[in-house]
């Protein structure tokens, strides 16, 4: 069967099919499932003195894939592992290698299920001041935020939602600023099939197709698997 004959809810779990979202901050689109959770945290950092601010949430597949081969072209710079921009690599596998540094597989993107978000506190940006989303400001402006975070995570007390990205686990880049909300994601993740996700690549216009199809089995390994949390 070929992935276009999927039903859509067979599709959430790639960024594929039509998920039921909510606009939850300008702009800013999150699965419906997670809502009166994602209120709840919002409250609660409130009572504390904080503004959760969202800077990213739901990105579909489409739009990953864009990121993903806009960076193969040229077209976005390319960063190194220590965010400067670097040359692009001739070689396919060191491309690709290159990209994931900093971008997630499309189709493995945990912002396409719509219940990981980007989240900074409103009330310690400094006006005007563009977040970057790096470890600096979680260690730096933002550092107040993220350990209460933190001690919330620690006791379970944050309505589900957690940290995805810590270091130890897999091989992406820790992300400070990401938080998940894992009843829901675990739910959405169940019908995923690392099969589904060659077939979907089999049928798309990716950037280094090849060496992806040909290194997936270990790419789910190091990318994908050790984020099924
Ligand atoms: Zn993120």
């Amino acid at each position: 069967m070929s992935f276009t004959d999927m039903e859509s809810a067979d599709l959430l779990p790639y960024g594929l099919g039509s998920p039921e979202l909510v606009e939850f901050q300008n702009g800013y689109f999150v699965c419906k499932d997670i809502c009166s959770d994602l209120a709840r945290l919002d409250a609660l950092l409130k009572e504390n003195g904080f503004r959760l601010r969202l800077e990213s949430a739901y990105r579909p597949f489409e739009k990953q894939l864009s990121i993903w081969n806009r960076k193969a072209r040229g077209e976005l710079a390319l960063l190194d592992e220590f965010g400067k921009p670097m040359q692009r690599p001739q070689d396919e596998e060191e491309l690709m290698y290159a990209i994931l540094t900093w971008s997630a597989l499309p189709g493995a993107s945990r912002h396409h299920l719509g219940t990981d978000i980007d989240v900074v506190d409103g009330n310690a940006c400094p006006e005007g001041y563009e977040v970057q989303l790096t470890p600096d400001e979680c260690t730096g402006m933002f550092a107040k935020f993220h350990k209460f975070l933190d001690a919330r995570f620690a006791a379970n007390e944050a309505f589900g939602f957690s940290r995805v990205f810590v270091p130890g686990r897999g091989k992406i880049k820790p992300e400070g600023w990401h938080i998940a909300h894992l009843p829901t994601s675990r739910r959405l993740l169940d019908g995923f099939s690392l099969d589904t996700l060659r077939r979907i690549y089999e049928a798309m216009d990716i950037a280094c197709k090849r060496v992806i199809l040909s290194r997936l089995d270990s790419l789910a390994e190091d990318f994908i698997y050790p984020y099924f949390i």
